[in-house]
């Protein structure tokens, strides 16, 4: 018997010695992994702090990238009162400041969906003053078709037709809107862009009036802050970027919306990289056709 066990002893022992020495390597490959990603990450952080001082302190470098055409009238197509600052704040702040530049805001929905129609129209109003967008230039809607709700897509066609009456009415050379990804997924916000976009394949914007939409960016960079800095500045063409002074502007817009500044938002405003950077995108006719294919599947 004890002849049997040190049989079976003499064939495995050398096999437990093999995993030994792969588990030994694979330790040792993966601590120097983790020391790689480490220092990389130290060094990125040195980057992103370097590119933050060059840019915001020190003035040496423009991280700033503005539209080509010079716009006279813009129209932002926002879906909800609060969306303003929670989204756009750099892009309103660099536009409202431009001399000889006049700019509009539609709301395609009061924000009903609290029931609070009225309190958030005026709440809209209150924000758009800090941002400095003159109270004529406001349009809210209040459509049946277009409630404020996270499950209704809006129908494009209806949607579509009440932008563009505003951009005939003011003759808008420049509409910006969210993207196809509505910055948080939110089907109103969405709707927006296949509203624009169908306006745009079907030919009846003018030629004149071009189109920007707000770039999504997923959810670690959503929560990055100056992070964000080196990736926006190499992968945007189009990008704006909120000094400490606009981030305060920006907060005391957003305390406008009483109704809707809770903790989430109030931590949302912290951290959050649209509060800081900004990156449009030109609406391109391509993209938006395989776009509309896909939304119609
Ligand atoms: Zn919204």
């Amino acid at each position: 018997m004890s002849q049997d066990f040190s049989w079976l002893q003499s064939r495995w022992i050398p096999i437990i010695g093999w995993f030994k020495s792969i588990q030994l390597e694979l330790r040792t490959y993966l601590n120097e992994v983790l020391e790689h990603l480490l220092l990389f990450l130290i060094f990125y952080i040195i980057l992103c702090l370097l590119l933050y001082l060059l840019i915001m302190q020190w003035k040496l470098l423009s991280f700033r990238k503005d539209v080509k055409v010079t716009p006279k009238r813009v129209l932002f197509v926002i879906a909800h009162p609060d969306d303003e600052c929670m989204f756009f704040g750099p892009t309103v702040l660099n536009f409202t400041r431009r001399p000889g530049c006049l700019v509009y805001l539609m709301c395609l929905s009061t924000g009903k969906n609290y029931g609070m129609g009225t309190i958030r129209k005026r709440e809209l109003y209150a924000a758009c003053k800090v941002l400095g967008i003159k109270e004529e230039c406001i349009i809210v809607q209040n459509h049946s078709y277009l409630p404020d709700s996270m499950s209704v897509k809006w129908p494009a066609e209806i949607a579509a037709q009440l932008i563009l009456h505003q951009v005939a009415l003011y003759d808008i050379d420049t509409l910006i809107t969210f993207d196809k990804h509505g910055i948080s997924r939110h089907l109103n916000h969405c709707s927006l862009y296949f509203a624009v976009a169908h306006l745009s394949t079907t030919k009846q914007l003018p030629n004149s009036c071009n189109v920007y939409v707000l770039e999504s960016v997923n959810i670690v960079r959503k929560y990055w802050l100056l992070l964000d800095i080196p990736i926006s500045y190499i992968l945007s063409r189009i990008r704006y970027i909120a000094t400490n002074t606009d981030r305060c502007l920006l907060k005391r817009a957003m305390q406008q919306h009483q109704s809707q500044y809770v903790w989430f938002r109030k931590l949302f405003l912290r951290f959050s990289r649209y509060q800081m950077i900004n990156t449009l995108q030109k609406m391109d006719r391509q993209d938006i056709e395989l776009d509309l294919e896909l939304d119609d599947d």
